[in-house]
């Protein structure tokens, strides 16, 4: 990407190229290659398609800057930006930029600062005015800014001032601008109304784009994960547990929904913050400068709030409920991956987003990637690791500070140092394991991808209610089957039934050998039959595994769902799911229950298997429930 001229080749002054060197600028950006000798060699209007973070800029600042006419005491120049936080930044590079231009001055206004200072600023003749839309109006109402003279127009954002709806305020403000001017629009998109003012307000423009219309930068990752609602938080601190150099914006949709967030997640422990409009000023100002120092790793923002900021070397933007258009979707993509650095831009989402896909990728040129959320087993090695930090780094010396604890700790001495290990370990994965939401897989199945003729559709009287999901659907099968089945494609559970996919061979088996020997799922007998061929890849169908008619008396534990102590009931259940023991439930009368709790509290026997049944034997009485953490609970 890097091009081989130089700014001075571009046309620039050496006092600009001087700044530039001292900025680090050493190549110019493909906006600025393009920009920069049209603007200095033309009087031509420019219309520039190009993201936020490709130096757009210096692209429009710095010939703005150099054909300044240093002695005049109009003001010769207007960039209109979308917010606050933008009219800052561009100000500020514009600063740096004109740093050996001793006589540019240069100035901003924007609401949300007392508007007399802003006022006495413009009575200093600046030939750079940066503002935003509604606070220019509002000089412009009281006599305190003259645009007549003006010499250049630059819309940055123009596709963002839309969407905040400065439409109309723009358009009045042009109207003010003398007739004979030049105008360059920056749009990162460009919808139907920025094309209708580009035609009406600007005159024979030059068109340039970087990189592909309505394309992200390439290099940004996109990727998504796909969640039940309810999980959306859970799987927000997967992704930031594991990765320990996280430095992003979280975005939210609104106000509210960011400061509920931001409070549940420093509760919880991060470095993090809320950005929003409903916070003052000065708390804004205080957020932003922790998060440029990294004393937070962690911004969540809305769209709005989020606008102007530009801070490099995120890692990560994060869109925790997607926005409403899909232009934000890039505008919020292009927070991260700036100045040539890499980023990832995820998307959480629910089963209703799922349409945005395709849109998100119509709009960004880019396919957006599955991002499997961290496993419950990922999880807890990232615990155990981070409680070996803690170990590692804990202090010595407790014994002698203390008087007779190293007679108590003798106790141990009967110990390996593998057995305590061991021990320590156990205490700790116990507490991670006490957390229901720590064990579930929150990675839903997509159905309706996975189009292959070898593969049979299967349907199974199972679904959400019954505390089904993609893991121990997964498990079940191949325990039971004892196929070496780790994962299946195309997994539909629905509320009552799930659809899945198996290769046909397999789909022999499974639906043989359930059909032959019931097997109970809690207390409900599991039926796996070949789906409607012309069911095929739709998974509507109504209910189809009815709920009635099965089980009887009380349910089991359940099986999986994150479900511990399993047990109970009747019949034990195939509980808890991602459990470590799996104890089998006690034998009690008829059938012994491969019940309850997985691997914690073994769960009590049922009066019946459920799962494998006295034919089968595999799963028959067993050591009874009791497992390490409390017995089931039937007696
Ligand atoms: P912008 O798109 O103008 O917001 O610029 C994005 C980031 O890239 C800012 O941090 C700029 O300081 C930086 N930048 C712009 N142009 C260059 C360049 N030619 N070389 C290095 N960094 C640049």
């Amino acid at each position: 990407m890097n091009s081989l001229k130089t700014f001075h080749e571009l046309g620039l002054n050496p006092e600009i190229v001087q700044a530039l060197d001292a900025l680090g600028f050493e190549t110019p950006t493909p906006i600025q290659e393009q920009a920069i000798p049209f603007l200095l060699e033309t009087n031509t209007d420019l219309v520039a398609l190009a993201q936020t973070g490709t130096g757009k800029t210096a692209a429009f600042g710095l010939p703005l800057l150099q054909k300044l006419d240093p002695f005049a005491m109009e003001l010769q120049a207007l960039v209109l930006s979308p917010t606050r936080e933008l009219c800052m930044q561009i100000s500020n590079d514009l600063k740096a930029f004109a740093k050996h231009l001793p006589s540019a001055k240069i100035v901003s206004v924007y609401g949300g600062a007392p508007i007399g200072g802003q006022i006495s600023q413009l009575r200093k003749f600046p030939q750079i005015i940066v503002a935003t839309p509604g606070r220019l109006m509002d000089l412009m109402d009281r006599g305190a800014v003259d645009l007549s003279e003006l010499k250049y127009v630059v819309l940055d954002e123009a596709d963002q001032m839309l969407n905040m709806g400065f439409a109309e305020d723009m358009e009045k403000i042009l109207a003010h601008t003398p007739k004979e001017k030049n105008t360059a629009l920056f749009s990162a998109t460009m919808p139907n109304e920025i094309r209708r003012i580009a035609n009406q307000y600007l005159s024979g423009a030059h068109e340039i784009t970087v990189g592909k219309k309505n394309a992200s930068q390439s290099n940004i990752t996109h990727q998504y994960a796909l969640v039940d609602r309810s999980n959306k938080y859970t799987a927000l601190r997967r992704v930031l547990d594991t990765i320990p150099d996280f430095y992003g914006i979280v975005f939210c949709r609104t106000k509210i929904e960011t400061q509920e967030l931001a409070d549940k997640i420093m509760r919880d422990g991060y470095n993090a913050d809320a950005l929003h409009g409903d916070l003052s000023q000065q708390y804004r100002d205080r957020v932003m400068d922790r998060f440029r120092e990294k004393t937070l790793s962690v911004l969540l923002a809305t769209d709005v709030a989020a606008r102007g900021i530009d801070v490099d070397s995120l890692t990560h933007v994060i869109h925790y409920s997607l926005p409403t258009d899909n232009e934000s979707y890039t505008h919020r993509s292009g927070r991260t991956a700036r100045a040539g650095k890499t980023g990832i831009s995820l998307s959480i989402i629910t089963p209703s987003d799922k349409k945005r896909i395709p849109e998100i990728e119509r709009q960004t040129n880019v396919k957006l990637e599955r991002y499997m959320l961290p496993t419950s087993t990922d999880m807890l090695k990232v615990r155990m690791s981070s409680f070996t930090d803690q170990i590692l780094a804990a202090e010595a010396g407790t014994f002698e500070r203390h008087d007779g604890l190293l007679e108590i700790a003798q106790r141990l001495e009967q110990l390996s140092k593998e057995e305590l290990m061991d021990r320590l370990f156990g205490m700790e994965s116990e507490q991670f394991l006490r957390d229901e939401r720590e064990q579930a897989d929150l990675n839903l199945i997509e159905y309706g991808k996975v189009r292959d003729k070898n593969l049979v559709r299967l349907f199974i009287n199972l679904g959400l209610k019954d505390g089904l999901n993609a893991g121990n659907l997964v498990k079940m099968i191949a325990d039971y089957t004892q196929l070496p089945i780790k994962s299946v494609p195309d997994i539909a559970v629905k509320g009552v039934y799930t659809f899945f996919r198996v290769p046909k061979e397999e789909s022999d088996v499974i639906v043989k050998m359930f059909t032959e020997t019931p097997a109970y799922f809690g207390d409900r007998q599991v039926r796996i039959e070949v789906a409607d061929p012309n069911d095929s890849q739709n998974s509507g169908g109504g209910d189809r595994g009815g709920r009635g008619g099965y089980g009887g008396g009380n349910r089991g534990g359940g099986y999986g769902g994150g479900g511990y102590g399993g047990g109970g009931g009747n019949r034990g259940g195939y509980g808890g799911g991602g459990g470590r023991d799996r104890d089998r439930g006690g034998r009690d009368g008829g059938r012994g229950g491969y019940g309850g709790g997985g691997g914690y509290g073994g769960g009590g026997g049922g009066a019946k298997s459920s799962y494998g049944g006295e034919n089968r034997d595999r799963r028959s009485g067993g050591n009874s429930g009791g497992g390490r953490r409390g017995s089931g609970r039937f007696e």
